[in-house]
């Protein structure tokens, strides 16, 4: 399964922004680290860095999060990403720049506030997946004692552990331990 560039790369960024507060305390509590995660995912655009900014990004967190865990009822989903697309006024145009210069659409003009271009590419992205019938690519970590969120891109859909950490290796670990125990 193939998606656009921007499709992937947007729904790995909604991943890392959702597990920002998953794993070992809030990853994105200050200004600072705001801007690492936009850096790090080539995010353009007005940037107010403020505290009203960084709150409204934690809004868009907990509700990609609670989109996430509904990940199994596709009316439900559907119904939260138009929600997004409505009330981030998504308005597709497309466009290139160093930092992505592959042509793809951004979902609003570079002047609207950070967290309304989010969550409108955000929800675009979601759109597509849900369109191509792959809303099951939308997984929650199998470690039982892990919440973090993937997006599994692999062709058969294989992933099941989250990459914030090492869980795969952890629960291999874990079922290695329980067979000797088992055998001894
Ligand atoms: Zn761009
Ligand atoms: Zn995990």
């Amino acid at each position: 399964m193939n998606f656009s560039h921007d499709t992937e790369l947007t729904l790995r960024a909604a991943c890392v922004l959702i597990n920002s507060d998953r794993v070992d305390g809030d990853h994105l509590a200050d200004l600072a680290s705001l801007d690492d995660y936009l850096n790090d995912f080539g995010w353009t655009g007005r940037r107010d860095r403020d505290a009203a900014e960084l709150a409204a990004v934690h809004g868009l967190r907990r509700r990609l999060g609670e989109l996430w865990a509904t990940a199994g009822d596709e009316e439900a989903v559907v119904g939260q990403v138009n929600a997004l697309l409505i009330d981030n006024r998504a308005m597709p145009w497309l466009t290139r720049h160093p930092e992505n210069p592959e042509w793809h659409l951004h979902l609003a003009a570079d002047q609207d506030p950070l967290v309304q271009r989010m969550g409108a590419e955000m929800a675009m992205a979601l759109a597509d997946l849900i369109r191509a019938g792959e809303l099951r690519r939308l997984k929650t970590c199998a470690a039982s004692d892990c919440t973090a969120v993937l997006i599994d891109l692999s062709r058969n859909r294989s992933r099941i552990f989250c990459d914030t950490g090492n869980c795969g290796n952890r629960q291999h670990v874990a079922a290695y331990r329980e067979r000797r125990a088992r055998e001894s």
